[in-house]
């Protein structure tokens, strides 16, 4: 098959617009299709890692974002028992990587990507949910998006951005394939930096101080360093988990999530201030369980093919906006620089080739991760504090092949 002449793409989360972006560039026509009836304006303060800014950079999208996140070059960690500091570890450099991490609000990145597609002439279509695909026939020219308005699109190709709980994947390429709840929780909110204690807290734009019972984020996320972005990522029994209000992350008992998050932190003599002011500080909180996928779970089948959440959702481990991306990038690459003769099986076989040791290397962070978040007896944890130097430096190995990796330079 020669390059794909139309694809539709469903979800304008992130990884939607980014690989409209990229199709774009490969001369490939794209619509992209939302369930919503307008750009979402929920979501944290999200740190994109130098391979993704690399992408961002490649499509002119950086001066903007640069003007309304805090570019941030290293974490550094702390005891949330003692508030010892346990070690530092680069989230960029520009001569090493070419770029520093930045920290920025989901929905701010969100809007400078659907800025950059309108510009382009490439339309983002409300208020239409995908409700299943059709393929024409085993081997056939053209696949189906079918909405739960009745209407129908037909294209070339078929991209499920449509995050986690992709319809795309549950109805079509995976059928089954559902997430489940990872043992994890999260939760997170935004402070003004004036009302937070800081005694004895000193750090330069991003902290984590980690504890017996999860571990508590604090960044700033504008330039200027007047607000920060708080979050806690906490193993929570599945039976324990507060229940959500239907439409968002928010969660009805705010008072209560917000003294259990506190409590957490309490054995913390530097800390316990600290995450008092800045959990309590504004109204609302916004808490969520994190669901993953199997790793072993099929990407594509037939015109058909999964990016970001919908593909490889997994528990945290600041990889998933940037495997969104290069996702994105990989596939416009495999549909638009392929030879002609290549089949469309041949081209989404070597997205999924290229993609899966990428997603195998952020999993077994995620998994280490999930484990470390387990409450430990204390004495556990002093051991752990005292062997931090080693675990950073494992860390800061995976990080360094992380934020080295460019798309574009991908033997496609
Ligand atoms: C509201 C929201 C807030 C988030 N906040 C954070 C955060 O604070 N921190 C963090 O690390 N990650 C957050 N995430 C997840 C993070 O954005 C994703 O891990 C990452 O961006 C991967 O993006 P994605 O495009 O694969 O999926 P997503 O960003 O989840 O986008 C999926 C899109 O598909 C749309 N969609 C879903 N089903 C259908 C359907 N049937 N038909 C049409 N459209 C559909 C959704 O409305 C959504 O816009 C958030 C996700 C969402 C949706």
């Amino acid at each position: 098959m020669p390059t794909p002449e139309s694809a539709i793409i469903i979800g304008s989360g992130i990884g939607g617009p980014l690989c409209a972006l990229a199709l774009y560039r490969k001369q490939i026509p794209v619509c992209l299709y939302e369930s919503r009836s307008s750009p979402e304006t929920l979501g944290g303060a999200i740190n994109l890692t130098p391979n993704a800014i690399r992408i961002l950079a490649k499509f002119d999208l950086l001066p903007k974002l640069l003007s309304l996140g805090c570019s941030v070059t290293k974490l550094q960690f702390f005891s949330a028992h003692s508030g010892a500091a346990l070690g530092t570890i680069s989230f960029g450099s520009i001569e090493q990587y070419g770029f520093e991490s930045l920290r920025v609000c989901r929905s701010d990145l969100q809007r400078v990507l659907l800025e950059s597609i309108a510009e382009k002439g490439i339309e983002v279509r409300y208020n239409k949910k995908l409700v299943g695909v059709e393929e024409d026939a085993v081997g056939g020219e053209h696949i189906t998006a079918v909405f739960s308005d009745g209407s129908k699109e037909t294209a070339d190709l078929l991209i499920g951005a449509d995050g986690i709980h992709s319809t795309v994947r549950r109805s079509f390429v995976n059928p089954g394939c559902d997430a489940t709840y990872s043992g994890i929780c999260s939760a997170y909110g935004f402070a003004s930096w004036d009302k937070v204690a800081k005694e004895g807290i000193e750090f330069d734009t991003t902290a984590l101080a980690v504890g017996r019972k999860g571990s508590f984020l604090m960044s700033f996320c504008n330039p200027e360093k007047t607000r920060v972005f708080w979050a806690v990522v906490m193993a929570v029994a599945e039976g324990e988990v507060p229940e959500r209000e239907d439409a968002g992350w928010r969660v009805r008992d705010e008072g209560r999530t917000k003294s259990e998050i506190v409590t957490r932190f309490d054995d913390s003599e530097k800390w316990r201030e600290t995450v008092r002011t800045a959990v309590m500080a504004e109204d609302e909180t916004f808490f969520f369980p994190v669901n993953e996928l199997p790793a072993e779970g099929r990407w594509w089948r037939g015109r058909c093919v999964l990016i970001g959440d919908a593909a490889h959702a997994m528990p945290p481990q600041g990889q998933s906006i940037g495997l969104a991306f290069e996702d994105a990038v990989i596939l416009a690459r495999v549909l638009g620089e392929m030879k002609d003769e290549a089949t469309v099986e041949e081209r989404l076989r070597r997205y999924d080739e290229l993609r899966r040791p990428r997603v195998a290397a952020a999993r077994k962070e995620a998994a280490k991760s999930r484990e470390s978040l387990k409450e430990v007896h204390w004495f556990v944890q002093w051991c752990r504090e005292w062997l931090y130097w080693f675990f950073l430096a494992v860390f800061a190995k995976h990080s360094e092949t992380a934020f080295m990796y460019d798309a574009e330079k991908e033997e496609v």
